[in-house]
C-alpha cells in the first residue's frame, strides 16, 4: 500500500524534466498538475519559464496535457493560451481523469509520466492508474485549505516511506 505513494522520480521542480531524459525512457506524453507544480495555486497565468518549457517539450514530440482538481474558470483560463488540452474537476486520485487524458493522447500508460506536487492525488492516483511518477517540490508553501489537510497526511506517510528506506531525497 504505501509504495503505491512512491513516485519513480523526485525533482525541485518541472524545469529538471526536459524532453530528452524523457524519451531515454521511452516516455512520449506528460500528463501534468497545475496548482503548484507549473505555477502556483495563487497565479493566474504560466510564466516564460513555464511556456518555454511548454514550448520544448512541443518541438521534441512530447504531448502535454493537463489534469487539475481545480473548477473550470481556473484550469481553462490557464491552459487556452498554451494551447493545451485539459481537464478540470479531475477528482484525482481517483483514475478516470487519467485514463482519459491517455485515451485522447492515443499513447499507452507505460509511456506516458504524471507530474505533480501532491502524494495523495498525483502520485497516488497516477502509480495506481499504471503510469509512471514524478513528484515536484510545490512552487509555494501556501495551499489552498483543502490541500493543507492532505499535506499533513502527505507528511506522515513521507516520513513512513523514509524510514523505510524507500525515498533518499531530503524531506
Ligand atoms: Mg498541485
Amino acid at each position: 500500500m504505501l509504495r503505491r505513494f512512491l513516485p519513480d522520480q523526485y525533482v525541485r521542480s518541472i524545469f529538471e524534466i526536459n524532453p530528452e531524459s524523457l524519451k531515454e525512457k521511452g516516455i512520449k506524453g506528460v500528463i501534468t498538475d497545475l496548482d503548484n507544480t507549473l505555477v502556483a495555486w495563487n497565479e493566474a497565468h504560466a510564466t516564460p519559464m513555464v511556456l518555454s518549457w511548454f514550448n520544448r517539450m512541443e518541438e521534441e514530440g512530447i504531448d502535454v496535457t493537463i489534469i487539475s482538481n481545480n473548477k473550470k474558470a481556473r484550469v481553462e483560463l490557464f491552459s487556452q493560451p498554451l494551447n493545451k488540452p485539459y481537464i478540470h474537476k479531475a477528482r484525482k486520485p481517483l483514475k478516470r481523469a487519467f485514463v482519459k487524458a491517455a485515451k485522447d493522447m492515443g499513447l499507452p500508460r507505460k509511456e506516458i509520466v504524471v507530474i505533480g506536487d501532491q502524494l495523495l492525488t498525483d502520485i497516488f492516483g497516477g502509480n495506481r492508474a499504471g503510469f509512471q511518477t514524478i513528484l515536484v517540490v510545490p512552487i509555494v508553501e501556501t495551499d489552498e485549505k483543502i490541500t493543507q489537510f492532505n499535506r499533513k497526511i502527505e507528511r506522515y506517510i513521507l516520513n513512513r516511506l523514509k524510514r523505510k528506506g524507500l525515498i533518499k531525497w531530503e524531506v
